[in-house]
């Protein structure tokens, strides 16, 4: 009776023992890849946070391309080189750059509340406010993706979105 639970116990232990190391094997294969090809392909991407790609930013679409085979030919700003260059990250075929989903509004600044601060020309990825310390600043709507990076970082909240012409 007590060499049938020891030998029980040996066998669960040995069973939950090798399940672990298998477990922690898997843990430590499956999402350093994944995350480690999102990253790479991150990396590839022009960084405008534009959402001109139909997703809230790079590495959302990033991600989207490893984890849901998304087409990698829907970021404009990034352009043809960029298709090219995922498809020889991921082995797959480059299709020719979609057409860009066209942006629908962009960034105003109430150049009488701007303090000139100069917080929100660094949180633009693509230069599309100008403006010197102190002075007020003002966004080149022609430039601008719609990102809305810069209106969190107004201290004065003097900027607004509006309808892009
Ligand atoms: S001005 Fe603002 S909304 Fe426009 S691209 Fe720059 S950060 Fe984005
Ligand atoms: S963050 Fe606001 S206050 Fe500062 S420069 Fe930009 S618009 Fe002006």
């Amino acid at each position: 009776m007590l060499t049938a639970v020891l030998t029980a116990i040996i066998a669960i232990t040995a069973i939950a023992l090798v399940a672990g190391l298998l477990l922690s094997l898997a843990s430590r294969r499956l999402p350093a890849n994944v995350d480690t090809l999102v990253d790479q392909v991150n990396e590839l991407l022009p960084q405008t946070q534009c959402g001109q790609c139909g997703y809230p930013g790079c590495r959302p679409y990033a991600a989207a391309i490893v984890e849901a085979a998304v087409a990698i030919n829907l970021c404009p700003p990034g352009g043809q080189d960029t298709v090219q260059r995922l498809a020889a990250l991921l082995g797959r075929d480059a299709p020719t750059l979609d057409e860009p989903v066209a942006v629908t509004k962009v960034a105003l600044i109430d150049e009488s509340l701007c303090i000139g601060c100069t917080y929100c020309r660094h949180a633009c990825p693509v230069d599309a406010i100008v403006g010197a310390h102190h002075f007020m600043h003002t966004v080149i709507a022609v430039e601008c993706t719609g990102c809305e990076l810069c209106l969190p970082r107004c201290p004065v909240d003097c900027i607004s979105m509006v309808a892009a012409r």
